[in-house]
């Protein structure tokens, strides 16, 4: 099980400030446009949740 996630994602409401970390207690990762991944870049968060900046 991941422990220390790390994410860039800081418009997310679950990013922890300044420290490209996530904050949530689980992710859930999906294939990006429901086609099955080959690279990382074909992943995506559904976790997300937008933050008020
Ligand atoms: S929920 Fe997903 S997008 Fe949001 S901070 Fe965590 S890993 Fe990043």
């Amino acid at each position: 099980m991941a422990q220390d996630v790390l994410c860039e994602v800081s418009s997310c409401v679950h990013n922890i400030n300044g420290e490209n970390k996530c904050g949530a207690t689980q992710i859930y990762v999906v294939n990006h446009k429901e086609k099955s991944a080959s690279s990382s870049g074909e992943t995506d968060c559904k976790t997300f949740e937008p933050a008020d900046l």
